[in-house]
């Protein structure tokens, strides 16, 4: 029997519209749903930053104030070029720190990818806020439904769930899977719902999506992305492109699939199935 976790009611409410009504059915290959928090809560993220336990010890190294150190870094995406101002928000809101292990904790805010464990990695600040940028594509406000492939820690999630209206983001290795619902449990984002499975088949059931973005590189584009990706909406993945990975966008125009090839970049790869 398949189980249907719940959702927070107003998620419900929200996609009912928008689904298509037939093959209603999770299917067999498609990801367990796992909405991180079980009690919906409604107060917004700046808010309920101030609710997180005075017992959850500032890091060492960091000072006492971690806002500070961020300023820095998002002063430094800007000074990169970064200039979409929910995107620059939202990296000074989520605290990578908490994301990473403590052994890394001093170096959260450099613009340095970090191991997380089973062989992944944390993308660098630097490039998360320049694909999601990409992504939303000039969007003024919050964009509508993403797909992230690769939840990894759970950082870009997090920053995801403030630019956009629901995040659906898939992991294949267990492990993280369960790590990134720890590392975001105190945030309690009730429009960041997290799935196992294998993200190279998406997660039809929360599209079609404005906005699909990858966090492992690939040899070609899944289809079942594009099948996903909603007509106006924006792809950004790592691709592999002339010997090396570059970053690929690819917009679904109501005249066909407009592709660009950026600059290089160097991701952990896109791997089928799940762990
Ligand atoms: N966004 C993450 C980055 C994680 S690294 C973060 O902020 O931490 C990329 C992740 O993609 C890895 O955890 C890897 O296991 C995952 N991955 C690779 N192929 C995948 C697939 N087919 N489906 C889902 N996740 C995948």
């Amino acid at each position: 029997m398949k189980e249907r976790p719940s959702f927070p009611a107003r998620l419900d409410s929200t996609l009912a519209k928008n689904r298509p009504s037939s093959g209603g059915g999770i299917a067999s290959s498609a990801p367990k749903r796992m909405p991180i928090a079980k009690a919906p809560v409604i107060a917004p993220l700046v808010a309920k930053s101030k609710l997180v336990p005075k017992a959850i010890p500032v890091p060492q190294g960091l000072g006492m104030d971690s806002v500070a150190v961020r300023q820095r870094m998002v002063q430094k995406l800007a000074g990169q070029g970064v200039t979409d101002s929910l995107v620059l928000t939202a990296m000074g809101t989520i605290e990578r720190h908490r994301f990473v292990d403590s052994a890394l904790v001093n170096q959260a805010y450099e613009d340095t990818s970090l191991p997380i464990g089973l062989g992944q990695t944390i993308s660098k600040p630097g490039v998360v806020s320049r694909m999601i940028e990409l992504m939303r594509n000039g969007a003024t406000g919050r964009m509508g439904r993403v797909l992230e492939i690769g939840t990894g820690c759970g950082y870009q999630a997090a920053v995801l769930s403030c630019v956009a209206t629901e995040v659906y983001s898939i992991e294949r290795l267990k492990g993280l899977h369960d790590k990134a619902r720890d590392n975001l449990r105190h945030l309690r984002l009730p429009n960041l719902h997290l799935l196992f499975g294998d993200g190279m088949v998406g997660y039809a059931q929360g599209g079609p999506y404005a906005g699909i973005i990858s966090a492992a590189g690939g040899e070609a584009l899944p289809q079942a992305w594009i099948d996903q990706l909603a007509v106006g909406g924006r792809l950004v993945a790592p691709m592999v492109h002339a010997g090396g990975q570059a970053l690929l966008v690819v917009d679904k125009t109501p005249q066909g699939l407009r592709q660009s090839i950026l600059e290089a970049v160097h991701f952990v790869p896109l791997k089928s199935g799940v762990a």
